[in-house]
């Protein structure tokens, strides 16, 4: 397996690789897909190393950027692929940059709590989350066949507005973004989310049939499948007590934890 002082790739199957980022405190998962004509490259990290040194070890084949949502830990290497998508949701921060968090905030979070040694080319005073016209959108429902994978694209709104999942259906794996992670709280209170949404759209991918793991962007590489079950009854409770406002707090549940 490829050794780098940044990046930690972890072959979740032949065809499927997670590529992590353990050197800093979010502990970020991006994932690359292997079809047979192209790949798909789930969102870009922190873009405190360049990604494509990495996917460049892993595969020939050309690569399609997915975006789950534009936040600066998940866009990072956007600017290494020719190819990038988002929902139509977030586009506009993409294009014209991340509304409802400030540049400070953003630098703040990047260099704080990273244990591994960074490149020269990383600069915290001077980070920018990544800034382009993407190359189209991705829409619910969208279906992305790899030859020998099919991927469904699930539109999940809360933490961003245009915050997308994707579901592996050939192999069951649910890519998760920032809806769904372990460890820390899932965020949606800020102005920018919604929690409401959110409760709707971890009902929307508990309900999926075929879920045989779970991949959030974050902390736990891979959850089981059995963390669904958790969120079905989360969304009773926060529901039932109307919790799914801002400024209840944070919400512990077996397994994961959301913050409103
Ligand atoms: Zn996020
Ligand atoms: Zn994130």
């Amino acid at each position: 397996m490829i050794k780098d002082p940044w990046f930690t790739v972890q072959q979740i199957d032949n065809q499927t690789f997670g590529i992590s980022e353990y050197g800093h405190w979010e502990k970020v998962h991006s994932f690359l897909l292997l079809g047979v004509e192209k790949a798909v490259l789930i969102d870009t990290g922190l873009g405190i190393d360049n990604m494509k040194r990495i996917t460049d070890q892993l595969t020939g084949l050309p690569i399609d950027v997915i975006t789950t949502h534009v936040h600066a830990d998940h866009i990072g290497s956007h600017g290494e692929f020719e190819r990038v998508f988002v929902h139509e949701g977030d586009k506009d921060w993409l294009v014209n940059g991340i509304q409802g968090l400030s540049i400070n905030q953003i630098r703040k979070d990047i260099r704080r709590d990273i244990t591994l040694p960074t490149p020269v080319s990383f600069d915290p005073d001077t980070y920018r989350p990544f800034q382009v016209e993407p190359t189209g959108l991705v829409n619910d429902g969208d279906i992305i066949d790899l030859g020998n994978r099919k991927l469904m694209i699930y539109h999940t709104p809360g933490h961003s507005p245009g915050h997308i999942c994707v579901f592996d259906e050939t192999n069951g794996y649910l890519f998760t973004g920032d809806l769904l992670y372990d460890e820390t709280p899932v965020y949606a209170f800020y102005p920018s989310t919604s929690p409401v949404d959110l409760v709707n759209s971890l009902e929307r991918v508990a309900e999926l049939p075929g879920v045989f793991m779970v991949y959030g962007s974050h902390n736990t590489l891979g959850l089981e499948a059995s963390i669904l079950e958790e969120v079905k009854r989360a969304v009773i409770y926060l529901r039932e007590n109307d919790l799914a406002r801002f400024g209840t707090g944070v919400h512990h549940f077996d397994g994961f934890s959301v913050k409103f």
